[in-house]
């Protein structure tokens, strides 16, 4: 298996009949980059920063973060690096924050109270220190700012004020900002955002589909317990329809799509999200080869077939059998 990967980290990700799919690496902390290389990465298509700073006593001030970014970008060479801001609240780092000195609502946390862009929106300085630190590191690379937890076009136009307000900052200190900034893009992990994507897909540089949370939200089914699992599914109708829609509407809009959610990590379904029109994935490092594996053995037109029948289908059981049965054995 050892040699299997190490061969199929030099092969692209191409389907039988020619098309390439990209394959990006999630990432949360610097030491998982010999791994995301090893794997055959082709950039990090989600780096989770809320994790670089788990173990410092204080929220980072620019300079730590820009040291931390910059080492990252400049390691991946040329190729792309997605930094997704602070996705603090729900699970991550609310203790750590009250620590921190900021003023939280008692029981406003958890995964439907302040959380991710909401936090950072009413906190504006923490965002502002953070888009500063990612501006300066993008002169390192091809960087790319990514935004959590989004749910309306509102909340995306005042990030951009903010981006743009803080990256003439930047050159009014002398630093030399390409007029083009990096890409703002958007999670689309609430439904609330996949419902609307035809609206924010005109204020996102590009989308990205958090299937994780997605999943969660749409059937209200935590993310994070076991008992009730066989109920958490991207399979299920509700949230694949809201894939479709989302996938739909960035394609109409000629914007990047991709998926970072565990989704994307599962072979069998590789052939469900290329044939929805998906040709970005980004997943843990490990799963990289296996969906590789699995692309090669597809076909478009397997993948488009696969799709239409996909979408009729009620129950997330009997689409789980199909998708076993249509994945290829191996190529
Ligand atoms: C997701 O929600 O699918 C996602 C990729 O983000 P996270 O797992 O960090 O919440
Ligand atoms: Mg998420």
């Amino acid at each position: 298996a050892r040699r299997d990967i190490g061969r199929l980290r030099r092969l692209p990700a191409k389907l039988v009949d020619g098309e390439t799919v990209t394959l990006l690496a999630n990432m949360e902390l610097p030491a998982e980059l010999p791994q995301i290389r090893q794997n055959g990465a082709q950039g990090i298509g989600l780096l989770r920063s809320e994790f670089l700073f788990e173990e410092a006593g204080a929220l980072p001030d620019e300079e730590a973060q820009y040291t931390v970014y910059a080492s990252i970008v400049a390691g991946m060479d040329d190729q792309p690096v997605t930094i997704r801001v602070l996705d603090w609240g729900s699970d991550k780092g609310v203790e750590r924050l009250r620590d921190l000195g900021y003023d939280l609502p008692e029981g406003g946390g958890g995964a439907l109270g302040l959380r991710g862009l909401r936090l950072l929106l009413a906190h504006p300085q923490i965002l502002e220190t953070q888009f500063a630190a990612i501006l300066r590191a993008s002169l390192e690379g091809n960087v790319s700012v990514m935004l959590p937890m989004v749910t309306s076009v509102t909340e995306i136009q005042n990030c951009r004020d903010i981006y743009e307000r803080v990256a003439r900052r930047l050159r009014r200190r002398g630093i030399k900002l390409p007029a083009a900034l990096p890409p703002l893009g958007i999670m689309v992990e609430t439904p609330a955002a996949a419902a609307t994507a035809d609206m924010l897909v005109r204020h996102a540089d590009f989308l990205s589909i958090g299937t994780n949370d997605l999943t969660m939200y749409t059937l209200a089914v935590d993310r994070g317990t076991s008992f009730q699992s066989e109920l958490y599914s991207a399979l299920h109708p509700g949230v694949l329809r809201l894939i479709a829609t989302t996938v739909t509407a960035a394609l109409r809009a000629r914007r990047p799509i991709s998926i970072c959610g565990e989704f994307a990590a599962d072979p069998r379904a590789a052939a469900l999200l290329i044939g929805l029109g998906v040709r970005t994935l980004s997943m843990t490092p490990s799963a990289i080869p296996v969906v590789k594996r699995a692309i090669r053995g597809l076909s478009f037109e397997d993948c488009d077939a696969l799709q239409h029948q996909a979408l009729l289908m009620s129950d997330p059981l009997a689409l789980r059998a199909l998708l076993e049965t249509a994945a290829p054995s191996g190529g």
